[in-house]
């Protein structure tokens, strides 16, 4: 059991944020468009870093905050966090400005049909709401943000409704594939017609549009509404939890001449005095913090964030510069794991450790080796394979053989062989696995590999969870046992 020091936990936390609220807009797709560059498919690819699922990525997360081989410190990483949630901040901003734009112009095309329809706020049987005026409206009265924002939020998405709004008024009809279909309009999306002459894009509102496709426009609008606020509420989320690592990073560096925004009076709080909201990112006095968090809120009377108790941290928990690095450079997981193996090893015992994905496998293959421990991985071909495990098979280890073997849990090349030399069995994080009888069965079958006839010694079987993440979670859910 591993409990995350508080800048990887941070890490963490922002992490499983972001992966949450892009998987709930994925869920509810919407046609992405290809002008925008950097849509949330993409921001979401970042998140993932070539992981499968949210899942994955967020076990990998537990093991260790970085997987490159390139040796960062927590606040290093931290560093590199804010840089690129920065930018994707960015490209969030641009994506909801781009289809506020879009959403803009096709009322305006709506409207030179339907001029009455312009706010249409009751559902009349056969019309559709007028959604764009609803989050206008919603927008000014700083209501715009399912679930709550705050004043900083709230003024960044004037701001970009605002230049949206300006933009269209410079361009009010353009061509926009986004609308192109629903609108009727068949101009094609291409320059250039099949004779190579130029032909000019459709800018107009398509003359003539019968009822249907007027009700099909309006709808449309509707839906992309949908998108727009799920783009808001992104927002939201990113300008939380960059505000977050902002605070962090600023009590590393020990930059602490900050006052608590309720009751200090102007005076500049002491180090110990400090505190930060995990779900918000605000910054203030402990005392403050806590007596709100009772509340279940922010000490910021225009922040709407949900907090609880779990999300106060301490400036003193994060460390001063030069101390911030308690987990090592590799994360507090892995340290604990290649300790606890260097001490096994040097008992003269022999270890299988079992890791699930590829790239996590090749860092703690990395750490093992950083660390003097030589280790030993089944790959290449049958032959190079085979030797490998004799090698791991000889009653007697040589002084210069490998003790470890390092193993994915789903190792089929390895699948049968007797490794009874070994007695210790780790597990880097608990298996990720479709269904309870598939967890178990790869489960039963690791152990097997050292608890079977033949095996001398006592087996040790070492679990690692850090402490209240998908971790113990899935362990949870597979077994049934709370470990937090
Ligand atoms: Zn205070
Ligand atoms: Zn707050």
């Amino acid at each position: 059991k591993v409990s995350l020091p508080p800048q990887e936990r941070g890490i963490y936390l922002e992490i499983a944020t972001a992966l949450q609220s892009l998987e709930m807009n994925g869920k509810r797709a919407m046609k992405s468009k290809k002008t925008t560059k950097g849509d949330r498919a993409e921001r979401l690819a970042e998140v993932l870093e070539g992981s499968q699922s949210a899942e994955e990525a967020l076990l990998k997360k537990t093991c260790t905050f970085d997987l490159s081989s390139e040796s960062v410190t927590a606040l290093k990483a931290c560093e590199r966090i804010i840089e690129t949630r920065e930018e994707q901040k960015l490209q969030c901003e641009e994506d909801l400005k781009n289809n506020c734009i879009s959403a803009l112009r096709q009322r305006l095309r709506i409207l030179d049909h339907h001029p009455q329809w312009k706010g249409m706020k009751q559902t009349e049987k056969g019309e559709v709401q007028d959604r764009l005026a609803l989050f206008v409206d919603d927008v000014a009265k700083n209501q715009s943000i399912a679930g709550g924002a705050d004043e900083e939020i709230h003024v960044a998405i004037k701001k970009i409704l605002d230049s949206a709004q300006e933009e269209v008024k410079k361009v009010p009809k353009k061509y926009d594939s986004y609308y192109a279909e629903v609108n009727g309009d068949n101009t094609s999306d291409e320059d250039d017609d099949d004779k190579g002459k130029k032909r000019k894009r459709s800018t107009e509102t398509p003359k003539n549009v019968s009822k249907e496709t007027l009700y099909a426009m309006k709808f449309a609008l509707r839906e992309h509404m949908h998108g727009i606020r799920t783009l808001g509420k992104e927002l939201c989320g990113r300008t939380r939890s960059l505000r977050y690592f902002k605070s962090v990073r600023d009590f590393q560096l020990s930059h602490t001449d900050i006052k608590c925004p309720s009751c200090s009076n102007g005076k500049t709080l002491r180090r110990e005095e400090l505190g930060v909201l995990s779900s918000c990112g605000h910054v203030g006095c402990l005392k403050c913090l806590v007596d709100q968090a009772d509340k279940e809120r922010c000490i910021h009377k225009t922040c709407q964030a949900p907090v609880k108790f779990t999300n106060v941290v301490k400036a003193t928990e994060l460390g001063a510069d030069g101390d911030h690095d308690e987990g090592g450079k590799h994360g507090a997981k892995l340290s604990q794991i290649v300790s606890n193996i260097k001490r096994v090893v040097d008992n003269g015992d022999r270890v299988l450790v079992f890791v699930q994905f590829q790239d996590l496998k090749q860092k703690v293959a990395e750490v093992l080796e950083e660390n003097g421990l030589k280790t030993l991985q089944v790959k290449g071909t049958v032959l190079t394979q085979i030797k490998a495990l004799d090698v791991m098979q000889k009653e007697v280890p040589g002084p210069k053989d490998p003790r470890i073997l390092l193993l994915t849990m789903d190792d089929e090349s390895s699948a049968g062989v007797n490794l009874t030399t070994c007695n210790h069995a780790f597990f880097v994080h608990p298996l990720l696995a479709n269904t309870k009888q598939q967890y178990h069965a790869y489960e039963t079958q690791a152990i097997g590999r050292v608890r079977r006839f033949g095996q001398n010694k006592t087996v040790h079987i070492w679990r690692y969870f850090a402490v209240d993440t998908i971790d113990t979670e899935i362990f949870k859910e597979r077994t049934g046992q709370d470990v937090n």
